[in-house]
């Protein structure tokens, strides 16, 4: 029989029951689990961890592990593109407002949602066993309920504001939104939108057309007082 002691360091501690955070805890254990498997028998998702950096790693007798969490400077290659679990509808809907490549799908089920972290989208889920699935390497358990909260934390957590390009992506579709003519779209535009708004764009996937309205201008004003509690 091995034992290993391990110690779990900032946001990690948000998986643990209250006495556990922070101390030491023992870790008995037969033939030779990896690191990981260790950890996240403490509750805690592997893609949520930093420290040490090599989790399939065997864990050796004697062993004294600090486990840190993993933290996210830079956006990856290629920006940041997420899948949310269909808990986070209102999430989703914030990220793409944002301008972020968002993957959301109200009924879509754990093996869809695992193989399109596995695809290189980083996963956000209130599930933390679909968290700990093997093909998952990026994600974060949301740890709020309410939404705006999430998108606060989340945006702190990952630094998301320097990357947010607001109103370029379609709230339905997740497509990008492009520029178009006034006159191409003409018969679409309500009589009244007409009079003052020269603007207008579409989503290249579904067609829906935008333009900024009132409704943008809360949006807008809303992005600028959650950027400035962000920082
Ligand atoms: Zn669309």
């Amino acid at each position: 029989m091995g034992r290993a002691r391990f110690r779990f360091h900032g946001e990690l501690n948000d998986f643990l029951p209250r006495r556990q955070r922070g101390a030491w805890l023992e870790y008995g254990f037969r033939d030779r689990p990896s690191i990981k498997h260790a950890i996240e028998t403490f509750g805690v998702p592997h893609p949520e961890v930093g420290e040490p950096p090599d989790l399939s790693a065997p864990l050796g007798d004697g062993a004294e592990i600090e486990v840190r969490p993993r933290r996210y400077e830079d956006p990856p290659d290629g920006g940041w593109r997420f899948v949310l679990d269909g808990h986070l509808g209102r999430l989703a809907k914030y990220l793409r407002i944002l301008g972020f490549d968002t993957l959301y799908e109200a009924g879509a089920d754990d093996r869809s949602l695992a193989d399109a972290a596995a695809s290189g989208r980083f996963l956000l889920t209130r599930d933390r066993s679909l968290l700990m699935r093997r093909a998952v390497s990026h994600g974060l358990l949301v740890r709020h309920d309410d939404p705006r909260r999430q998108l606060e934390w989340l945006a702190s957590r990952l630094g998301l504001w320097p990357c947010a390009e607001p109103l370029t992506r379609c709230l339905r579709c997740n497509a990008p939104l492009e520029p178009v003519a006034k006159e191409s779209v003409w018969d679409r535009i309500p009589p009244k939108t007409r009079l003052w708004c020269s603007e207008y764009r579409t989503c290249r996937g579904c067609g829906q057309l935008y333009w900024p309205g009132s409704h943008y201008e809360r949006m807008q004003a809303w992005i600028r007082a959650l950027r400035g509690a962000g920082r």
